[in-house]
Parts: structure tokens; sequence; C-alpha cells
């Protein structure tokens, strides 16, 4: 029989790993299970791209929460690559958001000028200024926004040192174990059960299942609006000269890697889990990179993939005491920033678990939202 545990998490994801080395860190006893290996879901799927501005509209709480994130970042990957000795490959290239169409330059100017407030430092460049930062952008760009302080990471490497760290802290990393069922005591969850009829004790559960979540609508009577959505990313040789920064068109992202590729991604496709490849997706990622870096036509693929975002109707996560229970704790629906904001949710979801009080960063992102909340999906449009 396995022992009584003390936090489990279901959700072996960046999200999770994060949370069980936070927890870790401030002592609690925690187990993560997964259904599969640890980070092999969407967390290894993405880009990594550390760029808050896109998904923001202007300020409010979530551009708190992000910024917050943002901003632990670069302490962070000092911290979990001594306490995993796994490299990250934390790098601020800077991000320019480019504009083709004349006719979109008012858009972008419009953007900048919500994200001032947010206090990024940013500068607007003419076509020919950006492609004095960057060579090989298209002659047709007309217009650039410049983020010197966005960054990137890789996103495999950052699950890998979370998980590394909790364990090497003391915590369990259970994997190819589904769970399907819950045992309870009037508001309390007990007990978990595996696919394969096992029962795994808990005191306190914390869901963090990423596009498999709303799975726990059904076992726990809350209605948790999660649906996957499917995103097609792919890996270019980088062209000479080489990308240095991450390139945001109006419908696509470039960002160059350490490892000699170019990122292209992403498409944000609404088919439940299929987690194929398609013509279309791929011509689509494709045809935007060549049109953007017109030397990318001659690169190899070195890699194409797809990953599904746990996606909520607003594109906000979900962050708190799962309504009419004791001892359950929701952590999930990142969409499209889980990565980025897997720093903030650790800390702050620890503290909940810790303390018994939701920090006051994540009190907006109840189940029930207490206001009306509104982003704009992050990744795709700047
Ligand atoms: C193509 C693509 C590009 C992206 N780019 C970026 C980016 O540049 N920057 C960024 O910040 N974010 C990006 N994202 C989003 C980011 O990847 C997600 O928001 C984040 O990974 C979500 O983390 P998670 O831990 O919630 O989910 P996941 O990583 O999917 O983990 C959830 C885990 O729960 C497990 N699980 C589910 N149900 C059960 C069960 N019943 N029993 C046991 N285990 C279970 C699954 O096996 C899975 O491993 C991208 C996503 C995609 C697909």
């Amino acid at each position: 029989m396995p022992s009584t545990t003390g936090v489990v998490i279901v959700g072996g994801g960046v999200i999770g790993c994060s949370i069980a080395y936070h927890l870790r860190k401030a002592g609690v006893p925690v187990t993560v299970i997964d259904q599969g290996e640890i980070g092999a879901a969407a967390s290894s799927a993405a880009a990594g791209l550390l760029a808050p501005l896109g998904s923001l509209a202007g300020p409010g709480p979530f551009a708190d929460l992000l910024l917050a994130s943002f901003a632990i970042f670069p302490s962070l990957v000092q911290e979990l690559e001594d306490a995993s000795g796994i490299r990250m490959e934390y790098e601020q290239t800077g991000a320019l958001r480019v504009v083709r169409n004349p006719r979109n330059v008012p858009n972008l100017r419009k953007r900048m000028k919500a994200w001032q407030p947010l206090g990024l430092r940013m500068d607007w460049l003419s076509g020919e200024e950006a492609r004095k930062l960057e060579p090989t952008l298209a002659p047709d760009v007309c217009a650039a926004l410049y983020a010197a302080e966005e960054s990137q990471i890789k996103a495999s490497q950052v699950v890998k040192a979370f998980a590394q760290a909790a364990a090497n802290l003391g915590a369990t990393l259970r994997t190819h174990t589904r769970i399907t069922g819950i045992q309870q005591q009037h508001d309390r969850v007990t007990a978990l059960i595996t696919s394969l009829g096992e029962t795994i004790p808990c005191n306190q559960l914390v869901v963090a299942s990423g596009a498999w979540s709303a799975q726990w609508s059904a076992l726990l009577k809350i209605e948790l609006a999660v649906i996957p959505q499917r995103g097609q990313i792919l890996a270019l040789r980088q062209p000479i000269p080489p990308l240095r920064h991450i390139i945001f068109g109006e419908a696509a992202y470039l960002a160059p890697k350490q490892d000699g590729t170019v990122v292209v991604g992403a498409t944000k496709e609404e088919v439940g889990f299929n987690k194929q490849l398609t013509a279309g997706g791929v011509a689509w990622l494709l045809s935007t990179a060549n049109r953007l870096i017109p030397s990318l036509e001659q690169s190899t693929i070195e890699r194409m993939w797809a990953g599904l975002r746990p996606k909520t109707p607003d594109n906000l996560p979900i962050l708190g005491p799962a309504p009419g229970w004791q001892n359950v704790t929701l952590a999930t629906g990142h969409s499209s920033v889980g990565v980025m904001l897997s720093a903030i949710t650790g800390q702050t979801l620890a503290a909940l678990l810790v303390t018994g009080v939701a920090p006051e960063l994540i009190r907006p992102f109840a189940l029930v939202r207490p206001t009306d909340l509104s982003a704009e999906d992050a990744h795709g449009e700047w």
C-alpha cells in the first residue's frame, strides 16, 4: 500500500512540477502523478517564448500576473540550474513585432500605446531600422516595435529542471499512472483511484492536468471549461546570416534557438485531442515564415511537432481553491502562456497551499471569476 502523501499533484507538466518544486522548498511532502512521462505533453511542445506583451491588452490583473512571472525568470533560472544541474538556454534575445502591410501600422502603434504603462522598454523602428537590427527581414517590412527585454528559454528543459529540482528536494514523481476516480469524505478528497484500481491517499489534491483538466468536472462536480487547443510548430535550420531576435509577424512567430534552428509557430486549432500534423498547418507555418524571412526558403526542415494547449474560454488560467471542496486546488488553463506563467503559478499556489490564503495576484483567476477579465490571445497577432 502506498503511504499517505501530503499534497498530490495530478499532472507532471511545467505547472505541476513548478508547484511541486515550490512546495518542497517550503518542506511540504509532495507527489506528482502523470499518466505519461513527466513534461512530455504541452510543456515540451512549447516554443519557450517569454514575451509577455503580445498576450496583454494593457494594464490589469493579467498583466500583473504575467509581468510578475516574467520578472522572476532571471533569478529563478539561476536557482533552478543550481538545484537541478540542468541548463535551460535562457536568453534575452529581444523581440521585434513587424508589420508588412502599411495599413496595419496604426494597429501596432495603438498596441504600443496600450503597452506603454506596463513599463517594458519599447522602441518604434522604421522598416529600414528594423532591417539594420535583423538584416534577413523581408524588404516589405515597413515598421516594427522592438522590445529588448523579451526573452526565451528551452521549454522542455524548464519542466525537466522543475521536476529534477523537486525530486532532489524529496518530491516523489510517479509516471504512467492515470487518475480516473476519487474517494471522498464529505467535502474532502481522501484518495485518488488509478486506472488500474490502485488507491493513492491524499491530504491535498492539486489539479494541474493541462488540456485534460475537464475530466475533473465530473469527478469534482464543478465546471472546469478547459479544452485542448492544438498547436502545430516546426524547426528550420538557421539561414545565413542567422536570425538573432524573436520575430512576431501579424500571424506567426519565429524564434532563433541555441541549437542552430529557428522555431516557427504555431497554429491554434480546436480539433479535440488530435495531435497530428496536417499539410495545411505545416504549409501555413512555412509560407508565413518565408514571407517574413525570405532566406528561410533554402532552410532544411529539422523537426515538426504538435502539442495541446489547455485553453479556457477567456484564455486566462484558473488558479485557486475548487469551489465546494476543502482540500482541492486548481492550477490549469494556462493556454498559450503556461511556460511564462509557470514561475508565478508555482510560487503563488505553494503559498496558498502552505498558508491557506490565496495571494492577491491570483484572486482574480478563481474558477468563478470575481470580476470580468479580458485577455488577448497570446502569440500570433503580435
Ligand atoms: C505549440 C505550442 C507552443 C507554445 N508556446 C509557448 C510559449 O512560447 N510560451 C509559453 O509560455 N507557453 C507556450 N505554450 C503553452 C504551454 O505549453 C502550456 O500553457 C503549458 O505547457 C501548460 O502546462 P501544463 O502543465 O498545464 O500542461 P501539460 O504540460 O500538458 O501537462 C499536463 C499533464 O497532466 C497529465 N495528466 C492529465 N490528466 C491526467 C490524469 N488523469 N492522470 C495523470 N496525469 C494526467 C498529462 O499527461 C500531462 O503531462 C505553447 C503550447 C503549444 C502547444
